[in-house]
This record gives C-alpha cells, sequence and structure tokens, in this order.
C-alpha cells in the first residue's frame, strides 16, 4: 500500500516509502519491478533519468544495464566513485515493462510521471543539490520544460539554486549521436559537467 505523507524531513524516511510505492500499480498501470534510486544525504549531485530498464529493475540501481555503462564512461568510469558522486533517480522509478509493438521499453504515460513527480519534487527540496544533471528528453522537459536536445545540450540552465545540465541519453537508441555536430555537442556538456563538479 503507497504512504505518502503531507511532508518529510528526511531523505531516510522519503526513500523508504518510496521504494514502498505501488502508485501507478493501484491506478492500473502495468509494472514490472519495485522502484529503483539510490542516493544518501549530503551528495551534491543528482542525476535525473527517465525510467529504470529491466536490469535495473532486477538488481533495484540505477543504470546497470548497457546505457548505464555508457553514461558512467561519460561521466566516471570508476563504478564506486561514480555511485558516490551522483544522486541517481529517475522521472518514473519502476520498469514499465516492454512496449506492446515489441520494440523497447514502455514508455510511461503522463499520468504515471505525474504521480511520480511526488518523489522528485520532495528529493530536490531535501537534497539541494548543486548540480543536476538531466538525461534523456523527458527528464529535460520535466524539469526545464518543453526543449529540443539539439537547442539544449551544451547548456546549462539554473534549477533553483542548482546547474542543470541536459545530457542525451545513452541507450543508444535514438540516432541522436549520430551526426558530429550533436557528439561536438555532449563533449561540450560533459566539459560543462566536469567544470561545474569541480565547484561542488
Ligand atoms: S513509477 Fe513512481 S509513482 Fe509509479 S509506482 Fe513506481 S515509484 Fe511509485
Amino acid at each position: 500500500m503507497t504512504r505518502r505523507r503531507a511532508s518529510y524531513r528526511s531523505l531516510a524516511s522519503l526513500q523508504r516509502d518510496n521504494r514502498a510505492c505501488r502508485a501507478c500499480a493501484e491506478a492500473g498501470f502495468p509494472l514490472e519491478s519495485l522502484p529503483v534510486l539510490e542516493g544518501r544525504a549530503g551528495q551534491r549531485a543528482m542525476i535525473v533519468g527517465q525510467a529504470p530498464g529491466v536490469v535495473e529493475g532486477e538488481e533495484r540501481r540505477p543504470w546497470r544495464g548497457r546505457a548505464g555503462r555508457t553514461l558512467r564512461g561519460w561521466l566516471e568510469p570508476d563504478e564506486e566513485a561514480f555511485y558516490e558522486t551522483f544522486y541517481c533517480v529517475s522521472v518514473t522509478r519502476c520498469y514499465p515493462g516492454r512496449h506492446a509493438a515489441g520494440r523497447g521499453d514502455r514508455p510511461a504515460t503522463p499520468a504515471e510521471m505525474e504521480l511520480c513527480a511526488f518523489w522528485l519534487d520532495w528529493e530536490l527540496r531535501l537534497l539541494r543539490p548543486r548540480l543536476v544533471l538531466l538525461v534523456g528528453g523527458l527528464a529535460v522537459r520535466r524539469l526545464l520544460g518543453p526543449a529540443r536536445l539539439t537547442e539544449c545540450i551544451g547548456a546549462r540552465y539554473a534549477l533553483g539554486d542548482a546547474v542543470a545540465i541536459p545530457l542525451p541519453h545513452p541507450s543508444g537508441a535514438s540516432a541522436w549521436l549520430n551526426e558530429a555536430a550533436n557528439r561536438e555537442r555532449l563533449a561540450r556538456a560533459l566539459a560543462l559537467v566536469r567544470e561545474e563538479l569541480a565547484a561542488v
């Protein structure tokens, strides 16, 4: 049974309730994992992804599959240092299952994103990160509003007191990185990430 308090004073109690959340299943959406998130109070950098994949759902740990290996290669190849540096969450936190058409994973619906926004809003309030990496168009739009990847990769934005830096999704499902100009945008974004990480 999903429990959401009117307010939270610690990330530990928020995470305890989040890890038991079944709000989307209770609303009738098919989910194929329990919530996936990892982080602790005191981390100053956060990664917001789109949704966990099948591997993450099984391990209940973010960024464990192929996309995760690519992202860690971009940011912090050392696995331990990656999880030590970044508080890792996503717009929706349960593996949504395969797409009915058989290609890739089912995209979470706007209603599921709305149900899950509660957890991210509270995390931002309690963690107060200095740097937020938005991985993929869905995470970018959730926190920055309508934006095209081509326009925002390589730029940094204010997100409350934090700096937000958009990144493309590393899954390889999109052809966006096939273009040389987009790979240059990614290189600029990663340079910004290194600069901001040095400051936090
Ligand atoms: S996706 Fe988010 S809101 Fe939906 S059940 Fe999972 S944790 Fe809860």
